[in-house]
């Protein structure tokens, strides 16, 4: 199955929040990029990876693609595909004269969605997309995901 994740603050958070982290980057990559991990991610998508999972990033920030791709790589993390802002705007709204979900996780055929942002979830109900909620620091949000895969791969 295909499972994206957000960034800002549901992959992407600040320890000023109260988030554990993944380690930091050794120099100078730090520098290059900022944002850190949530603690876990990296033992998620390596566990979604076994389970047979594709794993996307769904942004509505502009970072481009080479940047996420290269961040995630840093993390020995593939990733296998990515809407960023720009790209959402040209392959989802495209011509639509009504404004479309910020997100639309069904037009690329995602089978779950991770993101923090409850009107992504209340949009899920509304236009037919699965959306897994996380929340503030949680130590078992990944295992919460990992429940909810397997949930839906044994249907
Ligand atoms: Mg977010």
């Amino acid at each position: 199955m295909r499972i994206s994740f957000d960034l800002d603050d549901t992959l992407f958070v600040a320890e000023e929040d109260g988030f554990k982290l993944e380690p930091e980057l050794k120099f100078p990559l730090n520098r290059i990029y900022k944002e850190r991990l949530r603690a876990g991610t990296v033992r998620l998508m390596q566990q979604l990876r076994a389970l047979g999972c594709e794993i996307w990033v769904y942004t509505t920030s502009f970072r481009s693609p080479l940047y996420i791709r290269s961040l995630f790589r840093c993390y020995g993390i593939r990733i296998d595909g990515i809407v960023n802002g720009a790209r959402h705007e040209k392959e989802v709204q495209a011509d639509h004269a009504e404004p479309m979900p910020s997100k639309y996780p069904a037009h690329y055929r995602i089978d779950l969605h991770v993101d923090d942002d409850k009107s992504v979830l209340a949009n899920g109900q509304y236009y037919g997309f699965r959306v897994f909620q996380i929340g503030p620091p949680d130590d078992a949000w990944a295992e919460k995901i990992i429940q909810t895969v397997r949930k839906k791969i044994r249907k």
